[in-house]
């Protein structure tokens, strides 16, 4: 089968869950047995979401392949439960970039380069290759219709109609329906004239998704249709909900999946058994017990509002962990500032189940989650480091349990006695000699966990140690295997996570560590046969367990990171006791 596209676009306002909604009608026809992959257009000048600040767009999502992406495509591999590559992302940045060097590079023999048809053939291409040998591809076009920035992917998805024939291109409008508080009168002004502008572009959505507080009633349903001129079939009502893992489900009682079928004139493969995925989506809708959480972290204002999605990712895997272990996850996010400056008291922490402490650069507040993690290590609070949280939990134990006082990493304290965390020179240089990252550690790298340690335990329960090189040549290209798996042998306790971090554990100091009681649980071997600390964990502590990698990428509802689940259980037992 050719490859279909579902163009998805967005009419009114931005933030309506274009992105969720993408990835849900991914998940449908992937469970309607459909090779399907999502690919994410952001119409901004950065080449990727490496230098955005959090703030500016939320968490950034890295791939295995090393990209640093908008977190739009978290969404997409959760859903969908596949890995999805850098490729899959496609700014304007990029566009412009590769044009541009292609000029320079006498690529156009000449030509004048113009945006059109330079920039629309450019997108096209790349659309191409990431959708290369998938049944579905499903494109988001970020922003809202109307944005000057959005024109040239329109144009893009013109052309491709073109080359390909109608008949495999589907455009979905995803809108929103504003209830005024004033008049509480659902409208559908803003829908009509985000229908209007598309039509500007010559195209007319095939299926219009409406976004609103509450379900779409049939006056207003009419009035669409009729506006748009489309059957009533194809105008969906999507109302708020409490989970984002019910939209596929509402999805399917709208039988949206088959109506898409229908428009491209193909059957479904097969059906989807959806029992397991709606007992957890119960689960997180009425969980049986919950238990609370404290996020540790910064990042968290701009103006008066406190963006939660800076840490989205970590928040799902909890969702997932929870959901299989039949509890609720509540999570309170706490500025490690108000920890330094006292407006949050440390023993207020003993009222939550565990801890965690995110990944972050910079200094700020780092000293506040060093005590968070003193804290925990001591009251015996179930905890768990992420990237800097393991820094800073290896930065805890160096200076309160082997003696070394002042240590430090050389990112927040440069001329520290104890550089425990550090750049490795020899590490740098060969992430530039093989320019994965530029100066990070990015993307997926391999680690073998010690045996009987608390975290291979974990690992095993959830049958994601890896089996042979075979199951890597899926993944990743030769070159890429060579650099990421380096000498960590594989088969032997191994396993695959993301990472996203200039500093490590310097081995120099590993010897004080161990011989305090730290267990380096997990190593990646280089390949100058060097070892990078992957994961610690401490004995006689309900759960105190960090890890170098960012394991909230690899979360699914259906199969949660096995981390997190760990951290929950622990926070169950808590929970319990303290009952
Ligand atoms: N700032 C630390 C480093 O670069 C940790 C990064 C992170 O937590 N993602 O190594």
């Amino acid at each position: 089968m050719n490859t279909k596209y579902i163009i998805v676009a967005g009419g009114v306002i931005s933030g309506v869950g274009k992105g969720v909604a993408t990835a849900s009608i991914g998940k449908i026809l992937k469970e309607y047995g459909f090779k399907t992959t999502a690919i994410k257009i952001d119409p901004y000048i950065n080449v990727d979401a490496g230098t955005l600040r959090p703030t500016e767009h939320g968490e950034v999502w890295v791939t295995d392949d090393g990209g640093e992406i908008d977190q739009d495509l978290g969404n997409y591999e959760r859903l969908l439960g596949t890995t999805i590559s850098k490729i899959n992302n496609i700014t304007t940045g990029q566009v412009y970039h590769s044009v541009i060097q292609k000029e320079r590079a006498g690529k156009f023999l000449g030509k004048t380069v113009q945006f059109i048809p330079h920039i629309p053939n450019e997108i096209l291409e790349r659309l191409k290759v990431a959708s290369n040998n998938f049944d579905f591809a499903l494109v988001e076009i970020g922003g809202t219709i109307g944005d000057y920035e959005n024109i040239p992917f329109l144009f893009a998805a013109k052309s491709l109609e073109r080359q390909i024939g109608e008949k495999n291109v589907l455009y979905i409008l995803i809108t929103y329906l504003p209830i005024p508080s004033h008049i509480k009168e659902m409208k559908t002004k803003p829908t009509q004239q985000a229908i209007k502008s598309l039509s500007e572009h010559g195209i007319f959505p095939d299926i219009i998704l409406c976004r609103a507080r509450e379900p779409l009633d049939d006056v207003r349903k009419k009035k669409i249709e009729i506006y748009a001129n489309i059957q009533s079939e194809f105008v969906i009502s999507s109302p708020d909900i409490s989970t984002l893992y019910r939209i596929p489900l509402n999805f399917e009682k709208e039988k949206l999946g088959t109506k898409i079928l229908k428009k491209f004139g193909i059957k479904k493969r097969k059906k989807w058994h959806f029992k397991h995925w709606e007992e957890l989506v119960r689960n997180i809708e009425n969980p049986p017990k919950t238990v609370k959480v404290a996020l540790v972290g910064k990042y968290l204002d701009i103006g008066d509002y406190s963006l939660k999605d800076v840490y989205i990712s970590i928040n799902e895997a909890l969702i997932h962990a929870g959901a299989n272990l039949g509890a609720g996850v509540e999570t309170e996010w706490i500025n490690s500032k108000f920890i330094e400056n006292k407006k949050f008291k440390l023993k207020d922490l003993s009222s939550f189940d565990g801890i965690i402490i995110p990944g972050g650069f910079g200094e700020t507040g780092v000293e506040g989650k060093i005590s968070a993690i003193e804290y925990a290590r001591k009251q015996k609070i179930p905890f768990l480091g992420l990237c800097l949280g393991l820094q800073l939990a290896v930065i805890e134990f160096a200076r309160n349990t082997c003696g070394l006082t002042g240590a430090n990493s050389t990112e927040i304290n440069p001329s520290t006695r104890y550089p425990i965390i550090d750049i490795l020179p020899a590490q740098k240089k060969l992430i530039e000699n093989d320019k994965f990252g530029g100066s990070m550690r990015l993307g997926t790298y391999a680690a073998v966990l010690k045996e009987n340690s608390r975290i291979l335990s974990l690992y095993k329960k959830t049958g994601r140690l890896l089996k042979d090189k075979e199951q890597l040549k899926e993944m990743l290209g030769k070159k890429e295997q060579r650099f990421r798996i380096g000498r960590t042998p594989i088969g032997k306790n191994t396993i695959l996570e993301r990472h996203r971090h200039r500093y490590e554990v310097s081995p120099d100091f590993i010897h004080f560590l161990e011989d305090s009681g730290l267990i380096i649980s997990g190593y990646h071997t280089r390949l100058d046969d060097v070892n990078l600390t992957e994961f610690i964990e401490i004995n006689n502590h309900p759960f105190f367990v960090a890890t170098q990698a960012h394991p909230e990428f690899k979360s699914f509802l259906e199969e949660p990171s096995p981390l997190f689940t760990g951290l929950i259980e622990a926070c169950i037992k808590r929970h319990k006791k303290r009952k």
